[in-house]
Protein backbone atom coordinates (compact mmCIF):
# COMPACT_ATOMS: atom_id res chain seq x y z
CA UNK A 1 0.00 0.00 0.00
CA UNK A 2 2.86 2.27 1.18
CA UNK A 3 4.53 1.49 -1.92
CA UNK A 4 1.51 2.48 -3.79
CA UNK A 5 1.46 5.74 -2.22
CA UNK A 6 5.24 6.68 -2.63
CA UNK A 7 4.77 6.14 -7.19
CA UNK A 8 1.77 8.33 -6.95
CA UNK A 9 3.75 11.29 -4.61
CA UNK A 10 6.39 10.42 -7.12
CA UNK A 11 4.66 10.73 -10.03
CA UNK A 12 3.20 13.59 -8.78
CA UNK A 13 6.96 15.33 -8.35
CA UNK A 14 7.54 14.66 -11.81
CA UNK A 15 4.70 16.50 -12.89
CA UNK A 16 5.77 19.42 -10.67
CA UNK A 17 9.37 19.51 -11.74
CA UNK A 18 7.89 19.55 -15.56
CA UNK A 19 5.83 22.35 -14.55
CA UNK A 20 8.40 24.00 -12.91
CA UNK A 21 10.76 23.89 -16.31
CA UNK A 22 7.69 25.05 -18.18
CA UNK A 23 7.38 28.17 -16.21
CA UNK A 24 10.85 28.54 -15.31
CA UNK A 25 11.20 28.55 -19.53
CA UNK A 26 8.51 31.24 -20.01
CA UNK A 27 10.10 33.25 -17.29
CA UNK A 28 13.27 33.40 -19.26
CA UNK A 29 11.31 34.46 -22.49
CA UNK A 30 9.87 36.96 -20.62
CA UNK A 31 12.82 38.24 -19.25
CA UNK A 32 14.39 38.12 -22.45
CA UNK A 33 12.13 40.11 -23.77
CA UNK A 34 12.09 42.88 -21.66
CA UNK A 35 16.24 42.61 -22.31
CA UNK A 36 15.54 43.42 -25.65
CA UNK A 37 13.62 46.33 -24.91
CA UNK A 38 16.20 47.55 -22.69
CA UNK A 39 19.12 46.87 -25.18
CA UNK A 40 16.93 49.50 -28.08
CA UNK A 41 16.36 51.95 -25.17
CA UNK A 42 20.29 51.63 -23.72
CA UNK A 43 19.64 50.54 -20.23
CA UNK A 44 21.83 48.24 -17.92
CA UNK A 45 19.94 44.71 -17.65
CA UNK A 46 20.76 44.31 -14.47
CA UNK A 47 18.48 46.28 -12.03
CA UNK A 48 19.08 46.08 -8.47
CA UNK A 49 16.01 48.41 -7.27
CA UNK A 50 13.53 45.85 -9.40
CA UNK A 51 15.45 42.77 -7.97
CA UNK A 52 14.61 43.46 -4.31
CA UNK A 53 11.14 44.93 -5.05
CA UNK A 54 10.28 41.05 -6.89
CA UNK A 55 12.15 39.55 -3.84
CA UNK A 56 10.29 41.60 -1.37
CA UNK A 57 6.54 40.46 -3.24
CA UNK A 58 7.65 37.12 -3.27
CA UNK A 59 8.48 36.49 0.76
CA UNK A 60 5.32 38.71 1.15
CA UNK A 61 3.32 35.79 0.43
CA UNK A 62 5.35 33.15 0.72
CA UNK A 63 3.35 30.65 3.32
CA UNK A 64 6.08 28.19 3.66
CA UNK A 65 7.10 25.33 4.67
CA UNK A 66 10.72 26.51 2.91
CA UNK A 67 11.58 29.71 5.07
CA UNK A 68 11.88 33.46 3.56
CA UNK A 69 15.53 33.12 3.70
CA UNK A 70 15.69 30.15 1.29
CA UNK A 71 12.89 31.39 -0.93
CA UNK A 72 15.07 34.44 -1.43
CA UNK A 73 18.11 32.49 -2.08
CA UNK A 74 15.99 30.04 -4.81
CA UNK A 75 14.70 33.19 -6.50
CA UNK A 76 17.84 34.63 -6.69
CA UNK A 77 19.16 31.65 -8.30
CA UNK A 78 16.52 32.39 -10.80
CA UNK A 79 17.19 35.81 -11.39
CA UNK A 80 20.94 35.16 -11.70
CA UNK A 81 20.27 32.76 -14.60
CA UNK A 82 18.36 34.74 -16.36
CA UNK A 83 20.75 37.41 -16.12
CA UNK A 84 23.53 35.12 -17.83
CA UNK A 85 21.53 34.20 -20.29
CA UNK A 86 21.32 37.81 -20.98
CA UNK A 87 24.85 38.09 -21.19
CA UNK A 88 25.52 34.88 -23.16
CA UNK A 89 23.12 36.16 -25.56
CA UNK A 90 24.75 39.27 -25.85
CA UNK A 91 28.05 37.61 -26.13
CA UNK A 92 26.71 35.76 -29.15
CA UNK A 93 26.04 38.97 -30.59
CA UNK A 94 29.37 40.30 -30.41
CA UNK A 95 30.95 39.91 -33.97
CA UNK A 96 34.60 39.25 -32.34
CA UNK A 97 32.94 36.91 -30.57
CA UNK A 98 33.52 32.85 -31.21
CA UNK A 99 30.47 32.16 -30.81
CA UNK A 100 29.20 34.52 -33.88
CA UNK A 101 31.96 32.76 -35.69
CA UNK A 102 33.70 29.54 -35.54
CA UNK A 103 36.59 29.65 -37.51
CA UNK A 104 40.10 31.97 -37.32
CA UNK A 105 39.68 34.89 -38.31
CA UNK A 106 43.62 35.07 -41.00
CA UNK A 107 44.68 38.32 -41.35
CA UNK A 108 46.96 38.12 -44.43
CA UNK A 109 49.59 40.76 -44.62
CA UNK A 110 51.12 40.89 -48.34
CA UNK A 111 50.98 37.19 -48.11
CA UNK A 112 52.17 36.25 -44.62
CA UNK A 113 49.49 34.99 -43.02
CA UNK A 114 48.32 35.70 -39.24
CA UNK A 115 46.19 33.37 -37.02
CA UNK A 116 46.10 30.08 -39.27
CA UNK A 117 48.68 28.25 -36.46
CA UNK A 118 51.78 29.22 -37.87
CA UNK A 119 53.34 32.06 -35.51
CA UNK A 120 54.99 34.90 -36.41
CA UNK A 121 57.13 37.64 -34.95
CA UNK A 122 56.80 41.22 -35.07
CA UNK A 123 59.89 42.98 -34.12
CA UNK A 124 61.64 46.34 -34.21
CA UNK A 125 62.88 49.78 -32.23
CA UNK A 126 60.62 51.53 -29.90
CA UNK A 127 60.60 53.93 -31.81
CA UNK A 128 61.85 55.28 -35.12
CA UNK A 129 65.11 57.36 -34.36
CA UNK A 130 66.93 57.40 -37.54
CA UNK A 131 67.44 56.25 -41.24
CA UNK A 132 70.15 54.52 -40.17
CA UNK A 133 68.81 52.58 -36.80
CA UNK A 134 65.89 51.65 -38.61
CA UNK A 135 67.87 49.93 -41.67
CA UNK A 136 70.08 48.11 -39.31
CA UNK A 137 66.86 46.83 -37.50
CA UNK A 138 65.55 45.57 -41.05
CA UNK A 139 68.72 43.93 -42.41
CA UNK A 140 68.72 41.53 -39.66
CA UNK A 141 64.74 40.94 -39.81
CA UNK A 142 65.81 40.42 -43.48
CA UNK A 143 68.21 37.91 -42.46
CA UNK A 144 66.20 36.40 -39.67
CA UNK A 145 63.17 35.41 -42.08
CA UNK A 146 61.23 37.72 -39.76
CA UNK A 147 58.59 39.70 -42.15
CA UNK A 148 57.17 42.02 -39.50
CA UNK A 149 58.82 45.35 -39.03
CA UNK A 150 57.55 47.75 -35.65
CA UNK A 151 58.93 51.28 -35.01
CA UNK A 152 57.29 54.00 -33.61
CA UNK A 153 56.63 57.51 -34.87
CA UNK A 154 54.33 58.45 -32.74
CA UNK A 155 55.29 58.30 -29.53
CA UNK A 156 52.35 58.34 -26.69
CA UNK A 157 54.69 59.13 -23.61
CA UNK A 158 54.23 59.54 -19.74
CA UNK A 159 56.84 62.68 -19.53
CA UNK A 160 55.87 65.25 -22.11
CA UNK A 161 59.64 66.49 -21.92
CA UNK A 162 60.51 63.10 -23.33
CA UNK A 163 61.30 61.83 -27.19
CA UNK A 164 57.57 62.23 -28.70
CA UNK A 165 58.92 60.45 -32.34
CA UNK A 166 59.32 61.43 -35.61
CA UNK A 167 55.94 61.84 -37.12
CA UNK A 168 55.33 61.53 -40.70
CA UNK A 169 59.06 61.73 -41.13
CA UNK A 170 59.05 58.38 -38.98
CA UNK A 171 56.34 56.06 -40.88
CA UNK A 172 58.24 57.47 -44.13
CA UNK A 173 61.59 55.82 -42.79
CA UNK A 174 59.92 52.85 -41.94
CA UNK A 175 58.18 52.09 -45.62
CA UNK A 176 62.06 52.81 -47.40
CA UNK A 177 63.03 50.33 -45.09
CA UNK A 178 60.39 47.82 -45.99
CA UNK A 179 60.15 48.08 -49.22
CA UNK A 180 64.01 47.80 -49.70
CA UNK A 181 63.64 44.27 -47.69
CA UNK A 182 60.29 43.28 -48.37
CA UNK A 183 58.87 43.83 -44.66
CA UNK A 184 55.54 44.78 -42.80
CA UNK A 185 55.43 48.14 -41.10
CA UNK A 186 53.46 47.89 -37.99
CA UNK A 187 53.69 51.12 -36.44
CA UNK A 188 51.22 53.51 -33.53
CA UNK A 189 48.81 55.97 -34.94
CA UNK A 190 47.79 58.25 -32.18
CA UNK A 191 45.29 60.58 -33.93
CA UNK A 192 41.96 60.19 -35.61
CA UNK A 193 42.86 62.54 -37.97
CA UNK A 194 45.96 60.59 -39.03
CA UNK A 195 44.41 57.30 -40.37
CA UNK A 196 44.24 58.24 -43.87
CA UNK A 197 47.78 59.91 -44.08
CA UNK A 198 48.91 56.92 -42.14
CA UNK A 199 47.55 54.25 -44.74
CA UNK A 200 50.06 55.41 -47.64
CA UNK A 201 53.14 53.97 -45.20
CA UNK A 202 52.09 51.61 -43.03
CA UNK A 203 50.69 47.76 -43.40
CA UNK A 204 49.29 47.14 -39.85
CA UNK A 205 48.24 50.70 -38.03
CA UNK A 206 48.98 49.87 -33.82
CA UNK A 207 46.86 51.11 -31.65
CA UNK A 208 49.00 51.28 -28.16
CA UNK A 209 48.00 50.40 -24.55
CA UNK A 210 47.10 53.44 -23.43
CA UNK A 211 44.67 54.39 -26.90
CA UNK A 212 42.85 51.16 -26.34
CA UNK A 213 39.72 53.01 -24.64
CA UNK A 214 40.15 56.23 -26.66
CA UNK A 215 37.09 55.44 -28.63
CA UNK A 216 37.38 58.04 -31.16
CA UNK A 217 40.72 56.51 -32.74
CA UNK A 218 38.88 53.36 -32.62
CA UNK A 219 35.90 54.53 -34.52
CA UNK A 220 38.43 55.70 -37.23
CA UNK A 221 40.47 52.87 -36.79
CA UNK A 222 37.22 51.06 -37.81
CA UNK A 223 36.53 52.90 -41.27
CA UNK A 224 40.10 52.73 -42.88
CA UNK A 225 40.78 48.95 -44.18
CA UNK A 226 44.29 48.53 -42.90
CA UNK A 227 44.53 46.17 -40.83
CA UNK A 228 45.15 47.32 -37.16
CA UNK A 229 47.31 45.52 -34.09
CA UNK A 230 45.09 46.67 -31.15
CA UNK A 231 46.91 46.44 -27.85
CA UNK A 232 45.33 45.53 -24.15
CA UNK A 233 45.11 48.35 -21.85
CA UNK A 234 47.14 48.67 -18.81
CA UNK A 235 44.21 47.82 -16.69
CA UNK A 236 41.82 46.30 -19.21
CA UNK A 237 39.76 43.40 -18.37
CA UNK A 238 39.33 40.98 -21.51
CA UNK A 239 36.21 42.20 -21.73
CA UNK A 240 36.90 45.73 -22.29
CA UNK A 241 39.75 44.36 -24.37
CA UNK A 242 37.38 42.93 -26.32
CA UNK A 243 34.61 45.65 -26.44
CA UNK A 244 37.36 47.94 -27.71
CA UNK A 245 38.24 45.17 -30.74
CA UNK A 246 34.44 45.22 -31.14
CA UNK A 247 34.48 49.07 -32.03
CA UNK A 248 36.54 48.54 -34.67
CA UNK A 249 35.39 45.45 -36.18
CA UNK A 250 31.78 46.74 -36.30
CA UNK A 251 33.06 50.15 -38.08
CA UNK A 252 33.37 47.15 -40.75
CA UNK A 253 37.58 46.60 -40.45
CA UNK A 254 37.19 42.79 -39.68
CA UNK A 255 41.16 42.80 -39.55
CA UNK A 256 41.92 43.44 -36.61
CA UNK A 257 44.49 41.20 -34.32
CA UNK A 258 45.11 41.71 -31.02
CA UNK A 259 48.29 42.13 -27.99
CA UNK A 260 48.27 40.92 -24.61
CA UNK A 261 50.98 43.06 -23.35
CA UNK A 262 51.05 42.81 -19.53
CA UNK A 263 48.93 44.67 -16.81
CA UNK A 264 49.45 46.73 -14.23
CA UNK A 265 49.80 44.98 -10.82
CA UNK A 266 51.70 45.94 -7.30
CA UNK A 267 54.28 43.45 -8.44
CA UNK A 268 57.73 45.55 -9.51
CA UNK A 269 60.32 43.16 -10.55
CA UNK A 270 58.61 43.26 -14.05
CA UNK A 271 57.46 46.46 -15.38
CA UNK A 272 53.67 44.74 -16.16
CA UNK A 273 52.46 41.36 -15.49
CA UNK A 274 52.19 39.39 -18.33
CA UNK A 275 49.03 37.77 -18.61
CA UNK A 276 49.76 34.46 -20.11
CA UNK A 277 46.21 33.45 -19.32
CA UNK A 278 44.57 36.06 -21.45
CA UNK A 279 46.04 34.22 -24.94
CA UNK A 280 43.80 30.79 -24.48
CA UNK A 281 40.76 33.05 -22.73
CA UNK A 282 40.74 35.08 -25.65
CA UNK A 283 41.68 32.82 -28.37
CA UNK A 284 38.49 31.04 -27.29
CA UNK A 285 36.19 33.74 -26.69
CA UNK A 286 37.43 35.53 -30.05
CA UNK A 287 38.19 34.44 -33.46
CA UNK A 288 40.76 37.27 -33.54
CA UNK A 289 44.45 36.43 -34.03
CA UNK A 290 46.40 37.40 -30.21
CA UNK A 291 49.86 38.53 -30.06
CA UNK A 292 51.73 38.96 -27.31
CA UNK A 293 54.42 41.65 -26.76
CA UNK A 294 56.88 40.26 -23.99
CA UNK A 295 58.92 43.30 -24.37
CA UNK A 296 56.63 46.13 -22.40
CA UNK A 297 54.82 43.01 -20.53
CA UNK A 298 58.15 42.39 -18.75
CA UNK A 299 60.28 45.55 -19.44
CA UNK A 300 63.22 42.50 -18.77
CA UNK A 301 65.58 41.38 -21.26
CA UNK A 302 66.67 38.50 -19.52
CA UNK A 303 62.93 36.73 -19.52
CA UNK A 304 62.23 37.15 -23.03
CA UNK A 305 62.80 33.61 -24.66
CA UNK A 306 60.76 32.33 -21.49
CA UNK A 307 57.70 34.39 -21.82
CA UNK A 308 57.79 33.89 -25.80
CA UNK A 309 57.80 30.05 -25.26
CA UNK A 310 54.82 30.40 -22.59
CA UNK A 311 53.12 32.53 -24.91
CA UNK A 312 53.47 30.29 -27.90
CA UNK A 313 52.29 27.35 -25.79
CA UNK A 314 49.24 28.67 -24.45
CA UNK A 315 48.22 29.42 -27.91
CA UNK A 316 49.65 32.89 -29.53
CA UNK A 317 49.70 33.46 -33.13
CA UNK A 318 52.35 36.25 -32.75
CA UNK A 319 55.04 37.60 -30.89
CA UNK A 320 56.45 41.26 -30.52
CA UNK A 321 59.72 42.46 -29.12
CA UNK A 322 61.51 45.46 -29.46
CA UNK A 323 65.18 45.60 -31.20
CA UNK A 324 67.51 48.44 -31.18
CA UNK A 325 70.63 48.59 -33.03
CA UNK A 326 72.43 50.11 -29.39
CA UNK A 327 69.85 49.96 -26.87
CA UNK A 328 71.81 52.01 -24.46
CA UNK A 329 71.11 55.31 -26.33
CA UNK A 330 67.65 54.41 -27.01
CA UNK A 331 65.40 57.95 -27.10
CA UNK A 332 62.68 55.36 -25.33
CA UNK A 333 63.06 52.28 -23.69
CA UNK A 334 66.41 51.73 -23.28
CA UNK A 335 66.50 49.56 -20.42
CA UNK A 336 64.12 46.64 -22.28
CA UNK A 337 65.22 47.08 -25.43
CA UNK A 338 67.62 43.96 -27.31
CA UNK A 339 70.49 44.64 -29.74
CA UNK A 340 71.02 42.96 -32.74
CA UNK A 341 73.48 39.95 -31.94
CA UNK A 342 70.70 38.90 -28.67
CA UNK A 343 68.16 39.46 -31.30
CA UNK A 344 69.64 36.80 -33.78
CA UNK A 345 70.17 34.05 -30.29
CA UNK A 346 66.70 35.05 -29.39
CA UNK A 347 65.68 33.84 -32.81
CA UNK A 348 67.94 30.28 -32.80
CA UNK A 349 66.99 29.53 -29.39
CA UNK A 350 63.07 30.25 -29.99
CA UNK A 351 63.17 28.14 -33.16
CA UNK A 352 65.08 25.01 -31.58
CA UNK A 353 62.27 24.93 -29.44
CA UNK A 354 59.68 23.42 -32.22
CA UNK A 355 56.84 26.39 -31.29
CA UNK A 356 57.13 27.66 -34.08
CA UNK A 357 55.99 25.42 -36.36
CA UNK A 358 57.54 24.19 -39.56
CA UNK A 359 58.80 27.41 -40.59
CA UNK A 360 61.50 27.15 -43.52
CA UNK A 361 64.82 28.25 -42.58
C1 LIG B 1 54.63 50.13 -28.22
O1 LIG B 1 54.40 48.98 -28.59
O2 LIG B 1 55.34 50.91 -28.86
C2 LIG B 1 54.04 50.62 -26.96
C3 LIG B 1 54.10 51.91 -26.61
O3 LIG B 1 53.45 49.66 -26.22
P1 LIG B 1 52.15 49.76 -25.28
O4 LIG B 1 51.15 50.59 -26.02
O5 LIG B 1 51.74 48.34 -25.12
O6 LIG B 1 52.61 50.39 -24.01
MN1 LIG C 1 58.59 50.70 -26.22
Amino acid sequence: MSEHVLAELRKQLDELNLQLLTLLNQRAKLVREIGEIKKKQGVNKFDPEREKDMLDRIVKHNEGPFDDHTVRYLFKQIFKASLDLQIEEQKKTLLVSRKKQAENTVVDLKGTLVGNGTPVIVAGPCSVESEEQVFAVARSLKEQGVRLMRGGAFKPRTSPYDFQGLGEEGLKILRRAADEYDLIVVSEIVNPGDMEMAEQYVDVIQIGARNMQNFELLKAAGSVRTPVLLKRGLSATMEEFLFAAEYIVSRGNTQVMLCERGIRTYEKWTRNTLDISAVPILKNESHLPVFVDITHSTGRRDILLPCAKAALAAGADGIMLEVHPNPAVALSDAKQQIDIPSFETFMKDLRASNLMGNQER
